[in-house]
């Protein structure tokens, strides 16, 4: 999620249980020296370990005046559960560029074993001026077998006064020795109406757009805000306009040219052919559910367009023509030819 979001655990919608713990956990002191935060992308890992950051480091609380500690014997005095976010530590962690708050990210496709070996050598140093240092490990899953293990000498001897939180989709991808000394926290998939609530307020799309971007994002925001920024309503329009998916009675009519065109490109990028079956595998649904329940379709912004469409192929057709969408989609995840698969896709869908 967005750095410039972060505030306090409040920001963080649709994460009642984890926040829960986290927060209970800072009234008590008993903190881990590792965490593994657990969920799909774009769902607030990120953005819950960096307020858990400013949590256990915020100036603005004062003195302890019981003296409570964290993390063991460590003289940790923030008395509160939830950040400041205004005082000077809160505000660096917010920019990003507080010294003490690190993130070991994949370089590729992996966490290759120098950037831990550049960890270690951080770790050995004291602090610079955190009260815990915060050391975020995005994407754990990509750790390589070499960086693994030397990950897990930092988990067997924890450096003082040094928290680490994992990030990663599942735990079943990751060495369960690494795992087993981390406190997991599992982070569900966000709701649609925060989604939505999150699309409006950061990538400043109207009620319409952010209602279609919430639906598709099967629960990640990042991935609504990647496909609001990647043109994906531009995309809706030239995919539904350029073969008659907008006019389905009419794609028969096409010459086989014009469809072997259409497939090559949509045959640029794998990543951009499967987004682009799905967006027209839930426009052909939306025809079928627009004749029995209106309300529940993806594409609010089209009624117009979904209702004229729908009237134009009877629904077992349209049934017919879901899943030769669904199995090019199929298809393309074992691998094979890419076009091949969207060109018989096309073909196919000329003569439903
Ligand atoms: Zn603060």
């Amino acid at each position: 999620m967005i750095c410039s979001s972060v505030s306090g655990f409040e920001s963080i919608l649709s994460q009642k249980r984890p926040v829960k713990i986290l927060t209970r956990l800072l009234e008590t002191g008993k903190i881990p020296h590792a965490f593994i935060f657990t969920g799909m992308e774009g769902v607030g890992k990120r953005l819950t370990a960096l307020t858990f950051a400013m949590a256990v480091n915020c100036e603005g609380h004062g003195e302890d005046p019981l003296g409570n500690s964290r993390m063991g014997s460590d003289p940790i005095r923030s008395s509160k559960d939830t950040p400041c976010g205004r005082c000077r530590s809160c505000n660096k962690i917010k920019a990003g560029s507080h010294p003490d708050v690190l993130t070991v990210a994949p370089e590729g496709s992996m966490i290759k074993i120098q950037q831990i070996r550049n960890l270690i050598r951080t770790l050995t140093l004291k602090p610079y001026e955190a009260r815990v240092r915060v050391v975020i490990i995005s994407q754990s899953h990509t750790l390589n077998p070499a960086a693994g293990n030397a990950l897990l000498k930092i988990l067997e001897e924890p450096p003082d006064r040094t928290l680490l939180i994992l990030t990663a989709p599942q735990t079943g991808d990751i060495l369960p020795t690494i795992v087993s000394r981390c406190r997991p926290i599992r982070f569900n998939p966000l709701s649609r109406e925060h989604i939505k609530l999150l699309l409006e307020k950061n990538a400043n799309l109207d009620e319409g757009k952010a209602d279609v971007l919430s639906t598709m994002a099967s629960g990640s925001f990042s991935r609504a805000l990647t496909r609001s920024r990647a043109n994906w309503i531009h995309r809706r329009q030239w995919l539904l306009s350029s073969v008659c998916f907008d006019r389905p009675d009419q794609m028969q009519a096409l010459s086989v040219r014009t469809l072997l065109a259409f497939s090559e490109k949509l045959a640029v990028n794998k990543d951009t052919a499967t987004a682009s079956l799905e967006i027209l595998a839930v426009w052909l649904r939306d025809l079928i559910v627009w004749r029995y329940r209106p309300r529940s379709i993806v594409n609010q912004d089209l009624k117009n367009e979904i209702q004229s469409a729908s009237e134009k192929k009877p629904v077992a057709q349209l049934y017919k023509m879901i899943e030769i969408v669904l199995q090019a989609e199929r298809d393309i995840r074992t691998n094979m030819n890419l076009r091949l698969c969207l060109d018989m896709m096309m073909l196919n869908l000329s003569e439903v």
